[in-house]
């Protein structure tokens, strides 16, 4: 069997829901998979919402309004002139009816739980609208929640998965022997049934987990892009596909910053051998990218940039030598707040580390170390990764900008730039 995922760019429209059911149509059969996630932008207003109500602020209103005209928009033009259309439009009202009284149910502040179940809606919402229509479209198709086979802790905002129920689950209650099935992704719930979410553009790694427990045949990931791309192809007019890349070339990418696939997707396809096929739901007839676990090394150019870094150096206060004891200190408190380096470097007696920025996680590791080091920091600044690429190409994306720090290797050029005005 196999498993699509559809990403919030393909749904953003009632056209893109047409255009999914034709690729699901030409290309799924019964038992197959389908993974989707919130339409175009609804994760985010969502979020933008719960954070307003947190906040006690009541235009929160005004959001909510806008996400539901938004969907019955779409239900509108894919049903408006159908006998359905009564029916799937009461479902989508209702589910808004539910949305509304969690929103105004007891809460207490910071409540991240509520968060989670807030956002899950944007997934809910989706697949049922996306599941109707391709029923209407006599295809045998069936909706479910994925949150009954997906089992996480509760570490809500970036759940981690419990393997062992998940596999089970998703084998004996997802799997269907004579439909195709239509699920959520990103979301998932604890073992009390409490809705968590799987961190940031989850989805991706929705599809891998299900895949995995399925031991399905593949995994094709439908984007606006026809495959993976040697740069960002928004950014980079000349960037070029991929036709194959290995699942470690792809986790490489990610930590360099590439946000095309979630990092966490590769692991579970690469544990079973899954490939993984990137290809654009706006041109089908592409060949896209096919990710496996074979691809031949590759030598071509490749350019990667992580915008909002932050440089923190450390310098030891009593001119000690920096010593594993001291690296040791910082990495432990850098792992107790959630910190993720991306670039290190050291000298006699100091050393700088570069992360994403986060003012709260910043504070934090700065009053943590303070009696031990001085420490310096430069926010706003983009870490680029060069594959490959000639010293004249690096020098012409370097012009105008104020270097912090650069690193090389055989094939890659490393920088921490900051954009000069
Ligand atoms: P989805 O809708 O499936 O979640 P994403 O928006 O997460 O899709 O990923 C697709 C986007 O990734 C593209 O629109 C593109 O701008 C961006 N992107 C960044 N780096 C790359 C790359 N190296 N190759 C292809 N796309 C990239
Ligand atoms: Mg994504």
């Amino acid at each position: 069997m196999k498993v699509f995922k559809f990403g919030g760019a393909s749904v953003k429209s009632a056209e893109g829901v047409i255009n999914l059911s034709k690729i699901i149509s030409d290309k799924l059969e019964k038992g197959d998979i389908v993974v989707v996630s919130a339409m175009g932008k609804t994760t985010a207003g969502l979020e933008e919402m719960a954070f307003k109500v947190l906040a006690g602020n009541n235009q929160y209103v005004a959001d909510f309004e806008s996400i539901r005209i938004y969907h019955q928009e779409i239900v509108e033009s894919l049903f408006g002139q159908q006998p359905e259309h009564v029916a799937v439009a009461g479902q989508i009202d209702e589910l808004f009816d539910k949305l509304s009284f969690t929103l105004r149910a007891e809460r207490t502040a910071g409540d991240r739980a509520f968060l989670d179940l807030v956002l899950s809606y944007g997934e809910i919402l989706s697949t049922s609208i996306v599941a109707v229509y391709l029923q209407h479209q006599q295809m045998a198709v069936q909706w479910k929640d994925i949150r009954k086979y997906i089992r996480t802790d509760g570490q809500y905002g970036a759940a981690r998965v419990d393997w062992v129920p998940t596999i089970n689950g998703i084998q004996t209650g997802l799997a269907s022997e004579d439909k195709i099935v239509v699920t959520q992704g990103y979301i998932a719930s604890t073992s009390a049934g409490e809705t968590t979410t799987l961190g940031k553009e989850g989805s991706d790694f929705t599809a891998a987990i299900i895949a995995r427990a399925c031991g399905a045949e593949g995994v094709t990931f439908w984007k606006d892009v026809p495959g993976v791309y040697n740069a960002d192809p928004k950014s980079q007019p000349d960037a070029t596909p991929y036709q194959m890349l290995s699942y470690r070339q792809v986790v490489e990418m990610t930590y360099y910053g590439a946000k095309v696939i979630h990092p966490k997707t590769m692991r579970p396809l690469a544990e079973s051998g899954i490939p993984l096929h990137v290809r654009s739901f706006l041109e089908p007839e592409l060949p896209g990218t096919m990710i496996t676990g074979e691809a031949e090394e590759d030598d071509s150019s490749q350019m990667i940039f992580k915008h909002n870094q932050v440089l923190v150096s450390f310098k030891i206060i009593n001119l000690e030598f920096i010593s594993e004891h001291n690296i040791g200190l910082i990495f432990y408190t850098f792992d107790r707040l959630g910190i993720q380096t991306n670039i290190i470097q050291s000298s006699a007696t100091s050393c700088t580390f570069a992360f994403d920025f986060d003012e709260d996680r910043l504070e934090k590791l700065l009053e943590a170390l303070a009696d031990k080091f001085s420490m310096y920091f430069n926010k706003g600044l983009t870490l680029a990764t060069f594959g490959n690429v000639a010293d004249e190409v690096i020098e012409t994306y370097l012009a105008g900008t104020e270097v912090y720090l650069r690193q090389a290797s055989r094939t890659k050029v490393r920088v921490l730039y900051k954009a000069l005005q």
